[in-house]
């Protein structure tokens, strides 16, 4: 299984917004569409950055509620880990745990085409379970 079939599955909507974006309105935003992270994306498209809810918090931590006045360019992570179609979901799961992050954009010839969370990979660990539980029944009732 591979990051395209997780694609298939959920869609390649992502949302993003410009490095211009007040952590306020990216609240807004996590709070609207219940998710947990926002590609931050330049004019032409190209990611330049990604702010999950962590960094909101560690920022609010830092500085107080005043903070969420400030542009996300300030808090966002610049240095993206980005995924392609083509990678194994095992790959993904090495990568997230390495470096202790729950979200992935998929990027192809430098074009942002999804997104892929913690929560797409296990959902797809789970499904791949329960189709060779499904399998092993079937060789066992038919063998
Ligand atoms: P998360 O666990 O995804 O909520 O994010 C934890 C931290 O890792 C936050 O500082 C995010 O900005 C950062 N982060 C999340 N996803 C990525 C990614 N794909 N590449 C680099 N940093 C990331």
């Amino acid at each position: 299984m591979n990051v395209a079939a997780i694609l298939k599955l959920k869609g390649r909507e992502v949302f993003t917004t410009t490095p211009d974006t007040s952590l306020h309105d990216i609240s807004k935003l996590l709070g609207l569409h219940g998710i947990g992270c926002i590609v931050i994306t330049a004019s032409d498209g190209k990611v330049v950055g990604i702010v999950s809810e962590r960094d909101i918090v560690r920022e609010i931590a830092r500085a107080g509620a005043t903070v969420l006045k400030e542009p996300v360019a300030k808090c966002m992570t610049t240095s993206v880990v980005s995924c392609r179609e083509s990678d194994t979901i095992d790959r993904l799961m090495a990568e997230m745990t390495a470096h202790r992050f729950r979200h992935m954009p998929v990027v192809e010839r430098g074009r942002l085409i999804g997104l892929v969370s913690i929560g797409d990979v296990v959902r797809m660990r789970i499904a791949e379970a329960e189709m060779e539980a499904a399998a092993m029944r079937e060789y066992i009732a038919t063998g």
